[in-house]
């Protein structure tokens, strides 16, 4: 833990020499404390230091193309891991390029540390022009949240404990911490230094409602003739994988996963409505939201996608979540788990009920929903050029031989189609797009799930989203990491057939082999233009456990503008009919 480096003109061995410490291994220290394994990043002026010592003291250190990317990583392994996930960056520009990443971290509630190297307080504060000159922590703030910053190298340890807890604790977040230069360099008494840190204690405290509270939902609960629960992505996070699973199981309501909470129990589960999806929202009269924001998402809970009349019960960390789009007739502000245990413990046997009715219905809806997929399904299977859901059931198929693989999904189409075709078996082993469906997720999240969790990865990009973080597949050849990357390539945003009314391409058009870009690198590089060549080859690179890239060529003309969500586009007098 004692921090030791040598004072810039000191002789080596002096008596001074070990008794000093500075700010760079005061970092490290805290993050050791703290037990962070690994660091996202990219190094530069002033944090290059940083990630060498970070690396010589067994923290791994993953050094990115851009940012954003490292970013994204350290956000996915905070999902991941429950643990804070750290990304470093250099200063201004650098700053900002992970800033993204740690908005859509805060958005998408998960607890992420953004420490970045800043430029001189007193030139940047007077605005006299520095070096990437930028108010870094006043940028940071309305993204964030929280921003610290520290001022002297004694606050190392206290800036890093308030960043963890303050990511971790409530509902988890992303936070901006700003360590200037000159307090990275900043020497201090070693002993002084080791004092100041400290590792923080029980980061996310478990939340219990009150028994009033429990009573409350329970009784609605037991009233309610058509019940539903939805499963969101905080309840992924929660890790309280057997109490979701008792719970419903327990009480015989059916669920409905948000994307993310895919997995948390398998998707081919008997009261899974996935498949019932617009009957279930219109129909169910209680609805039980488990970490799931009532948001665009779910259509903010409104009719006609919802039942006008429908009560919401709603479990969630944040008690400010209540009420933000409907009114919710039964909080239960805390985590998960221990809300799920309360609600079991509390509930008298027999007290909630499903009635035949019920299920019978949504199970016709089904059935109804299944069929007419299976058609879809295999027209696709034989289409020539290869479809989406062409290609995609090769993935469905291959995947289901090996379920440990994460899955990692971003995209307008592939997004949608994959989201519907490949079915999860375990929990977190799906990452995608989220909440701000943003795009460029794709290879940091990917590496974040090889890095910490030491699976195979398989990433389904949309073409045009693996363009915003495709340098990344250097990454993944240099870490040598078990990622394979499918791009299903349509030579386009949302489809690759448009015609341009100038010399130009069309604004939606794109065009790339990218599997060659990948033996730039040394990964193994494929092209598919069947779904049997995309088993195949995908078959091969997971077998093989080695960086690969899968070109699928998918039909241009495939593809829908925005994939499910094009009614989100203007309706002005431009807009493509
Ligand atoms: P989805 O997009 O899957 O519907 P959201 O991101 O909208 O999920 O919702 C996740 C919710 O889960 C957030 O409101 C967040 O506060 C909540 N949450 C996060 N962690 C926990 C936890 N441990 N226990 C309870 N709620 C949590």
């Amino acid at each position: 833990m004692t921090a030791v480096s040598k004072p810039a003109g000191e002789p080596e061995g002096t008596a001074e020499q070990a008794a000093l410490t500075d700010g760079i291994h005061l970092v490290v220290d805290a993050l050791k404390i703290n037990e962070v394994e690994n660091v996202y990043g990219v190094v530069g002026i002033p944090i290059t230091d940083l990630a060498r010592v970070a690396q010589a003291s067994g923290i791994r250190y993953i050094g990115f193309r851009h940012e954003s990317d490292a970013g994204h990583a350290a956000a996915a392994a905070g999902f991941l891991t429950k643990k804070p996930g750290i990304c470093l960056t250099v200063s201004a520009p650098g700053f900002l390029n992970g800033l993204v990443a740690l908005a859509n971290a805060t958005t998408n509630c998960f607890p992420m540390v953004q420490i970045s190297g800043s430029s001189e307080r007193h030139l940047v504060d007077l605005q006299r022009g520095d070096y990437e000159e930028l108010d870094q922590l006043a940028a940071a703030k309305p993204f964030v949240k929280a921003a610290y910053r520290v001022h002297r190298a004694e606050d190392i340890g206290r800036g890093i404990a308030r960043a963890i807890r303050t990511a971790a604790s409530g509902r988890p977040g992303g936070v901006y911490l700003d360590i200037p230069a000159a307090v990275l360099g900043e020497v201090i008494d070693a002993e002084k230094g080791a004092a100041s840190l400290w590792k923080v204690v029980d980061p996310a405290p478990a939340q219990l409602p009150s028994h009033e509270a429990v009573d409350r939902a329970i009784d609605l609960l037991a009233s309610a003739e058509r019940p539903l629960i939805v499963l969101g992505k905080g309840a992924a996070y929660a890790q309280a994988d057997s109490q979701v699973r008792e719970f419903v199981e327990s009480t015989g309501i059916p669920y409905l996963p948000m994307s993310m909470a895919k997995g948390l129990l398998p998707d081919d589960h008997p009261q899974s409505a996935a498949t019932a999806r617009s009957l279930a929202l219109k129909r169910a009269d209680v609805v039980l939201l488990v970490g799931a924001r009532l948001n665009w998402l779910l259509g903010h809970g409104e009719a006609p996608q919802w039942n006008p009349d429908a009560k919401f019960i709603q479990v969630d960390i944040a008690a400010n979540e209540m009420d933000s789009n409907q009114p919710i007739a039964a909080p239960l502000v805390g985590d998960v788990g221990s809300v799920l245990e309360a609600l079991a413990e509390r509930t008298k046997p027999g007290q909630i009920s499903v009635s035949a009715e019920w299920k019978d219905e949504l199970a016709d809806r089904t059935r109804k929903n299944v069929d007419r997929m299976a058609g879809k399904l295999a027209a696709a299977r034989e289409a020539a050029p290869m479809q989406f859901l062409g290609a995609l059931q090769a993935v469905r198929d291959v995947l289901a031989e090996h379920p440990n693989v994460k899955l990692v999904n971003e995209g307008a189409n592939a997004l949608d189609k994959a989201r519907s075709t490949i079915g999860m078996q375990r929990p977190r082993h799906r990452l995608d797009v989220g909440t701000w469906g943003v795009m460029g997720i794709g290879m940091g999240y990917a590496i974040a799930a090889a890095v910490e969790t030491g699976d195979p990865v398989v990433a389904v990009e949309g073409d045009s989203a693996f363009g915003f973080s495709g340098m990344e597949i250097e990454t993944v050849c240099r870490y040598r990491l078990p990622i394979v990357t499918l791009v299903l390539n349509n030579s386009g945003v949302y489809r690759g057939d448009e015609a341009s009314t100038t010399d130009d391409p069309a604004p939606t058009a794109l065009g790339a082999r990218h599997e060659r870009m990948i033996e730039a690198f040394g990964g193994k590089g494929y092209r598919a233009t069947t779904p049997d060549e995309v088993a195949t080859a995908l078959r091969e690179a997971l077998a093989a456990g080695e960086p690969a890239l899968i070109d699928c060529v998918i039909d241009p003309a495939d593809g829908t503008e925005s994939g499910n969500i094009a009614h989100l586009n203007p309706k002005g007098i431009s807009a493509k009919q």
